[in-house]
């Protein structure tokens, strides 16, 4: 079943301990298509500037990417700069150039009203919203965000979360919208506002699935090594909504499996900078991370 995303498609500026990259492929859309097109078909809706590199929209293209709904407006791209210390949990961004995004409204082509499973990726709230207006049918809505988004948009951002199925948010991001330090009652603040089911990511210690069955916790995969965490949660998403629309089905079966593979697919993108890991992994690869996943979490009864 196909997958339709509304986010940024960005050129990114990060730096942290192990290296620094400038103007590279970025954004929560571009991420999240990328995982996402390793389990079904994909379709983006967003803007760029006139600026944005050839070479990468012939990337996402190569990759089956459907970008009839990628808008390329006079102007400069999205950029987003971003420093992580030793804590690789802890993104300090250091500026937001909203660029062509400031004046953007999505227009979704005609194709794309019939899109099953919908992911409102981390983008200005009310964007999110009018994309959810084109798409009345959708059998999944999910959505992500970001301190930027709630420090600056926060009766927009919550009338969006009202209007979807699914919400993934970071740890630090549950809490500050809730304004409460308990994870369990700020996740029923956000459940209060209408989605079923909340996906809290916890950086490298994995995530809790807030759901209509009760609890699910998953750690991450354990990686020696972690070059730069940009785009783990962008790419969770795509490998955890990539999965649900694979497996055409809604269980707390399904939703498990779904959140271990998100779990796989961000471990490979914070192995590099951008999405240069992301981009060569296979469907093989992540079936090996998947199986070894299994074993680390299983345990049997007394
Ligand atoms: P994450 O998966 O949370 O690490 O998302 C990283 C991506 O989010 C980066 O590639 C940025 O380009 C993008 N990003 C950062 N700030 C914003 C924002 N305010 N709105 C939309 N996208 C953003």
């Amino acid at each position: 079943m196909s997958i339709l995303v509304v986010g940024s498609v960005a050129l990114d500026t990060v730096e942290t301990p192990f290296g620094r990259v400038t103007n590279a492929l970025g954004g929560s859309a571009t991420y999240f298509s990328v995982a996402a097109s390793l389990f079904a078909p994909v379709s983006v809706v967003a803007v760029v500037g006139t600026d944005f590199p050839a070479e990468h929209l012939d990337f996402l293209g190569s990759r089956g990417i459907d970008l009839s709904g990628l808008q390329v407006q006079s102007g400069e791209s999205f950029r987003w700069s971003g420093r992580y210390g030793f804590d690789l949990n802890q993104a300090e961004t250091l500026d937001t150039q909203l660029n062509v995004f400031a004046a953007f409204h999505p227009h979704l082509p005609s194709a794309f009203a019939d899109a099953e499973f919908v992911f409102l990726a981390n983008i200005d709230p009310e964007l999110q919203l009018e994309v959810l207006e084109q798409i009345p049918n959708a059998k999944l809505r999910a959505l992500d965000t970001m301190n930027f988004w709630i420090e600056s948009k926060r009766a927009a951002l919550a009338r969006t979360m009202s209007k979807v199925d699914v919400i993934t948010m970071n740890e630090a991001e549950v809490r500050q919208f809730a304004g409460t330090s308990s994870l369990i009652a700020a996740a029923r603040t956000i459940l209060s506002l209408g989605p079923k089911a909340l996906v809290v990511k916890k950086g490298e210690y994995g995530c809790t699935v807030f759901g209509p069955e009760g609890f699910f916790f998953t750690p991450a995969y354990p990686l020696e090594e972690v070059r730069d965490p940009t785009g783990a949660g962008d790419s969770f998403a795509g490998g955890f909504i990539g999965y649900l629309a694979k497996s055409k089905t809604i269980t707390d079966g399904t939703i498990r499996r779904a959140v271990v593979h998100g779990s796989v697919v961000a471990s490979f993108t914070v192995e590099d900078f951008s999405i240069n890991r992301l981009r060569q992994v296979s469907p093989a690869e992540v079936a090996r991370r998947y199986d070894e996943f299994r074993n680390f979490v299983h345990f049997d009864g007394p």
